[in-house]
């Protein structure tokens, strides 16, 4: 079983706090150029086509394009045939009726909308600019044409947010009546017109300890609210993690196409391209093939990312390693409460949750 991530990289403007491959379009020729070289770079991978379980188009922002775009789109993607979770981000304000009724069409059966927040303030803040109206309108539309499976991104640890302004957002979040919540902790990169600010003293960011508190609340709230979570970031009811991400965090092969994609085939991690010029010459800029030891590594820690954690059996079979023994940090963070055993997993506990990044570093 294999996904494929398709790269839109376009955007109405850019969000304060982004760091992802993203461009302005200039104009309409550029997207359609754009979906010609991306039409010829998916057929470059036709012979893993049959083994394609799960797609994922995401960006920049997908439903930027136009009807007559997504609907070529999606025309290159009609001979998978055997997809079992077929998603597109969406971005509220770009979406109309006659968008939902493409994807309904093409067989789109998951969304995930970039809402990040319902607090108009911290929308200003991060530079988005859809209002909460876009984000009812987006999720009405969604259902009344029977995509179900809806995902919105909220973000947390907003310069200016407090423990109020999540509690706001969680529970317009339920009143959406959607199955799936990404919540995201705020990350400042570089190269991000934040992070400018930030470094010209503009504001203060929050402090580690009132973040991880706002983090626990949320892990608190929504499993009162009957929401598993099966991720750092990631929580769900009735069924709906998402296959395709799940894939991620299991080290299974994904194929990504576009501007800035990377992909995992057959034991090669690559990389591709960010300048449009260059991608069109030539896709993929970097490829770099797991020596056993970076397979573990990262088979450690893309699985620990998940509440269900890692086999110790699995990797011991696989690696002869005894993740337990031979490790002398991951005995301490069991004995201090920071991981557990369960039914022969390893995983974090709430506690680790919170120090994630340091327990990973044990396997780097
Ligand atoms: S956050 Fe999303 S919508 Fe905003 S600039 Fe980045 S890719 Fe575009």
């Amino acid at each position: 079983m294999r996904g494929l991530y398709i790269h839109i990289p376009f955007c109405k403007s850019i969000c304060t706090y982004c760091d992802f491959t993203k461009r302005v379009p200039k104009n309409k020729e550029m997207i359609k150029e754009y979906l010609i070289h991306l039409k010829e770079e998916l057929l470059s991978y036709d012979k893993y086509f049959e083994t394609v379980k799960t797609i994922y188009i995401g960006g920049g922002t997908p439903t930027l394009l136009d009807n007559d775009d997504l609907t070529y789109l999606f025309e290159m993607l009609k001979d998978f045939k055997k997809i079992e979770e077929f998603s597109i981000e969406i971005n509220p304000e770009t979406l109309t009726l006659d968008k939902v009724k493409i994807l309904k069409k093409y067989g789109v059966n998951r969304c995930s909308i970039g809402v990040e927040s319902f607090d108009p303030k911290i929308l200003k803040i991060l530079g988005r600019k859809h209002n909460n109206e876009d984000v009812y309108n987006a999720v009405k539309m969604l259902k009344d044409n029977g995509i179900n499976n809806i995902n919105i991104d909220l973000i947390f640890g907003v310069p200016g947010s407090d423990l109020s302004s999540i509690k706001n957002d969680l529970n317009e979040f339920y009143k959406l009546d959607i199955n799936h919540l990404s919540y995201y902790s705020l990350i400042l990169e570089e190269n991000t017109i934040l992070y400018h600010k930030y470094m010209h003293n503009e504001f203060n960011v929050i402090d580690n300890e009132i973040e991880a508190k706002m983090y626990e609340f949320i892990i608190d709230d929504l499993e009162k609210n009957g929401f598993k979570q099966y991720e750092i970031s990631n929580f769900s009811k009735n069924n709906t993690e998402s296959i395709h991400n799940k894939l991620y965090w299991n080290k299974k092969e994904y194929i990504g196409i576009g501007l800035g994609a990377s992909g995992y085939l057959e034991n090669m991690r690559y990389t591709n391209q960010t300048v449009l010029n260059e991608y069109y010459k030539s896709p993929i800029k970097t490829k770099e093939f797991l020596t056993k030891s970076d397979d573990f590594k990262e088979e450690m820690i893309l699985n620990l990312r998940t509440l269900k954690g890692i086999s110790i059996d699995y990797i011991k079979n696989k690696y002869d390693k005894d993740i337990i023994n031979d490790f002398n940090d991951v005995k301490k963070y069991i004995n201090d409460g920071f991981l557990k055993v369960d039914e022969g997993y390893l995983h974090l506990t709430k506690k680790g949750l919170l120090i994630a990044n340091d327990i990973f570093l044990i396997f780097i």
